[in-house]
């Protein structure tokens, strides 16, 4: 017996949850990287879960939360700096996931499911840690609208997708590696972009890729010391996407004051700013009055990292939780041995990679947008992934921080940073109902677009009796909700239509993949009838111990 393993039996404590791979010690993710595409990734993937599960890896996610991000506006001489320092524990964070191309593998590296290797890296970084995933995701999520401006992307691709983390406060053209920003939401409108009221003109001439001059607020922008952040703003055409760099291209600071930092519940880490825009100089991507549609571009992939990185949070948590209780005794025995936490761990178990694979389901439409089908799917998936797994994600946090007891509410485990991020993911990017909405919107503009929905549902047909009838209940839904109003179908059923979909498509994936244990178990948990919606309420027949083993991290304590 190993000394940890000692002091755990005579505290009647589990040992820390550390030095272990979050790679390999993970079948679900194993799993969904076969089946989505990434084999080819595993012998890597493997190398970054040993890293990521270190103890010297865990806590610097601790350090960088514990020493938040600090604003200093102006210099010991009164001028303008707008700087924000952050810990070291957090540029370690993050320029290791730069170095590891966590921002940009899919757009350097060619090979098909590149996008399911780097959603999987994402996945193992965001278990760590979740405020660094911000610009991690922004500088990643940016590609796609800086190429609607091929002479912008010309300067700005290359360096956004290097491999190089240079945190100085200098202009880009001085560094070999940038990263990215976003900088929508006004105080008067997040959701509503097109209430912006920051305005921009022509410096010079007007026009795709020409400088304007903008002034306005952003109420949040966050990674505030991001090199380049792609804005929306009025021009004279209408609503319009900017390039909006921290420095002017004759090397001077650029307008660009940062008001305050927000002190936020969650994501710490990471800063959020108020920002004045003061005669800053921006460049125009598209054309003018296109800025949203280009923009969404970014949008779509920055909602789908939300994804991602809330199934990350489920599975540390899962993890945290199948880890503990597999040590802890209370009254006699193993606390993953008592039938009531058994329902509760196998029921967070189910959750966690249920969210995996809608994810990474999403990450290989992703790898084929070329293919209309495979593109239509994302544009569905993306909506429908982002409503529910982060809708799931702070219950489930939640519940897995109870099943610790009182060290879970302890702020030296990481169960109360996983709580507190929980919500964020939900919020940013497009609230809840906003992801319900999108998803109408984009039914009844492409009723046909539901064809590979049931398509991707087709392939689980027959497999399970839960399933047949949640897909027939699901057709009539969805025809209705393409007829939108003409079938007295209003928006006020989106939540519901949403659900039903995750759910469905959650249980096909699961049910097409290899594990039968997993599948029938998910679709009597969520789909038979008279489930309740709290987790731990398992109906009776379920093998939780197996679907506990299989999501527990490896019984070791040293
Ligand atoms: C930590 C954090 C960091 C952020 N970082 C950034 C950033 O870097 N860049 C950036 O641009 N933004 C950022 N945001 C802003 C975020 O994207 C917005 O807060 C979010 O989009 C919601 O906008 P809002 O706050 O204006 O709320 P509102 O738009 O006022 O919405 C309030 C609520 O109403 C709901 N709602 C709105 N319209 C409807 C409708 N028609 N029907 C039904 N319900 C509706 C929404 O779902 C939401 O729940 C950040 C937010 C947070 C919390």
């Amino acid at each position: 017996m190993t000394a940890i393993q000692a002091s755990c039996m005579e505290f009647n404590q589990s040992p820390v949850l550390e030095n272990y791979n979050t790679f390999l010690s993970d079948a679900a993710l194993l799993a969904a990287l076969s089946r989505e595409g990434a084999a080819w990734a595993a012998d890597e993937l493997a190398a970054y879960g040993a890293l990521t599960g270190r103890s010297e890896f865990i806590r610097l996610g601790f350090q960088a939360n514990e020493h938040p991000p600090r604003l200093s506006t102006h210099d010991a001489k009164g001028r303008r700096v707008d700087l924000v320092e952050y810990h070291p524990a957090y540029h370690e964070l993050l320029g290791g996931a730069i170095r590891h191309g966590l921002h940009a593998r899919p757009w350097t590296d060619k090979r098909a499911g590149s996008h399911v290797a780097r959603a999987a890296f994402n996945y193992l970084q965001a278990q760590v840690e979740a405020g660094h995933g911000c610009p991690l995701t922004m500088t990643f999520a940016a590609i796609p609208t800086l190429r609607k401006q091929s002479d912008l992307a010309a300067i700005w691709e290359p360096l956004v997708t290097a491999r190089e983390y240079d945190p100085r406060n200098v202009p880009a053209t001085e560094k070999s590696g940038v990263s990215m920003g976003m900088a929508m939401t006004e105080r008067q409108g997040g959701s509503d972009v097109r209430a912006n009221t920051t305005r921009a003109i022509r410096l010079k001439s007007s026009g795709a890729g020409e400088c304007y001059v903008v002034n306005g607020h952003k109420y949040f922008v966050s990674a505030p010391m991001s090199d380049a952040f792609l804005m929306l703003a009025q021009a004279p055409g209408g609503l319009s996407c900017f390039l909006l760099p921290r420095w002017r291209d004759d090397g001077t600071k650029n307008g660009i004051e940062l008001q305050q930092l927000k002190r936020k519940m969650g994501n710490v880490s990471n800063a959020s700013a108020e920002v004045k825009l003061d005669d800053a100089h921006a460049w125009l991507v598209g054309d003018e009055g296109r800025g949203v549609a280009n923009i969404l571009e970014m949008v779509a992939l920055t909602r789908f990292d939300c994804m991602v990185a809330s199934a990350a949070g489920m599975r540390q948590a899962a993890a945290q939780a199948t880890h503990h209780a597999a040590y802890r005794q209370t009254f006699g025995k193993r606390l993953d041995r008592h039938p009531l936490m058994q329902n509760v761990l196998a029921d967070l178990a189910l959750e966690s990679e249920a969210a995996l694979a809608l994810s990474m389901r999403a990450a290989r439409a992703l790898d084929h947008l070329a293919d209309d089908s495979e593109a239509a799917l994302f544009r569905l998936l993306t909506p429908i992934g982002k409503y529910w797994i982060c809708k799931r994600a702070p219950a489930h946090a939640y519940e897995a921080m109870e099943c610790l007891g009182g060290s879970g509410a302890i702020e030296t485990s990481i169960m109360p940073r996983l709580y507190r991020e929980a919500p964020i993911n939900a919020i940013w990017e497009g609230s809840g109902n906003i992801q319900c909405l999108d998803l109408f919107r984009a039914i009844q503009r492409q009723p046909d677009a539901l064809d590979v929905v049931a398509a991707e549902l087709k392939g689980a047909a027959g497999l399970n009796d839960d399933y047949d009838r949640h897909c027939r209940n699901l057709d009539k839904a969805l025809a209705n909700a393409a007829r939108g109003n003409d079938a007295g179908v209003s928006t006020y059923e989106g939540r519901r239509l949403t659900e039903s979909l995750a759910l469905g498509l959650q249980a096909s994936l699961l049910l097409c993949s290899d594990n039968a244990l997993i599948a029938d178990a998910f679709c009597r948990a969520r789909l038979s009838s008279g489930v309740s919606g709290l987790f731990g309420t398992l109906p009776r027949g379920i093998p939780c111990a197996a679907i506990i083993d299989r999501a527990r991290p490896p019984l070791t304590a040293d």
